[in-house]
């Protein structure tokens, strides 16, 4: 079977609509038909020569959903090289239709122009409804499209595990907002931090490592984390087991109750590769001796080793 085959099966086999209701229907909008493509059928031959029989039994376009547990130990070698070379493609891997691949082209141009509206520092933290608000009244594209907002919707409600993401889900509604009250922005970052134990913690790193270390992303809202596992599955090409190699699909981000990032003032991009784990900065925060990693190489959750990510709850 072909692989755009079986991920048709699984989206097509996957109830996408029933819980568009809470966040569409303030819109006034009905969810729209399922974004899911229906299995494209064979093409038919124009001519079929008469006497050649079938020379095999077409397979099933929509095999049932089996949601997929972390692998066994004997499959563990298998497991680490596909997380070590988290940005190849891997059999088995679960791709986007055509026709969704498209419409993650347009949702994505969509998002980056409410992100030019709100500015990159709120854009971490703004909820769906506030967003769309903004969107809606603010850009001369006229309104955040429904298919969109539909299109963001399915990929929230997708079981990731089925794709090969297995974190848990840590917030499971679309709509829900970061509380203002309890969030700081840190000076000179752009980025925001739960006050209490996360800024507790980068203040007390920072203090201990020295300020060549800093906060490169701290809270991510739902809004944030979807425009970066959407801009991540176009780069992968459409393929959401790569994408979710290393990036959290939306829900699964730990960076929307307290963990954060951190990297080497002046090393850019360099910061979210394994080259920070060389630096003098990662070597003296694996010193202090109360710095967790979220991800570690042998991690259990389906992600590349993340040297950057401290974890904090
Ligand atoms: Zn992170």
């Amino acid at each position: 079977m072909k692989r755009r085959d079986f991920l048709e099966g699984v989206f097509v086999g996957t109830a996408v609509t029933a819980s568009s209701a809470f966040l569409w229907g303030k819109l006034n909008q009905k969810p729209s038909v399922p974004v899911a493509a229906a299995p494209t059928a064979p093409a038919q031959p124009t001519t079929t020569p008469a006497a050649t029989p079938p020379v095999s039994t077409p397979e099933p376009v929509q095999p049932a959903v089996v949601h997929k547990e972390p692998p066994e130990i004997s499959e563990d070698r298998a497991y680490l090289s596909k997380i070590q070379n988290f940005d190849a493609e891997h059999l088995g891997d679960i791709h986007l239709t055509p026709e969704r691949f498209e419409l993650l082209k347009a949702t994505l141009a969509s998002l980056d122009e409410a992100q030019r509206l709100i500015g990159h520092g709120r854009f971490n933290i703004i909820g769906f409804d506030q967003m769309i608000s903004v969107v809606n009244r603010y850009s001369q594209r006229g309104p955040f499209p429904k298919e969109h907002l539909n299109l963001i919707e399915e990929l929230f409600e997708f079981n990731a595990k089925d794709y090969g993401f297995y974190g848990e889900k840590i917030v499971t509604r679309l709509t829900s907002t970061v509380p203002e009250r309890d969030i700081e922005k840190i000076p000179y970052t752009g980025h925001y931090l739960y006050k209490g134990d996360s800024k507790r913690l980068y203040n007390t790193l920072r203090r201990d490592v020295g300020e060549t270390i800093v906060l490169t992303s701290g809270i991510r809202g739902m809004v944030k984390q979807t425009h970066l596992f959407m801009a991540k599955a176009l780069q992968s090409e459409g393929n959401l087991s790569r994408a979710s190699r290393s990036l959290a699909p939306p829900g699964h981000s730990y960076h929307a109750i307290g963990d954060f990032d951190v990297g080497k003032v002046g090393y850019g991009k360099r910061n979210f590769t394994r080259d920070f784990a060389q630096t003098d900065e990662y070597k003296r925060l694996q010193d202090l001796g109360y710095v967790d990693i979220r991800y570690t190489s042998d991690n259990r959750f389906g992600v590349r080793y993340e040297p950057w990510h401290v974890k904090v709850v």
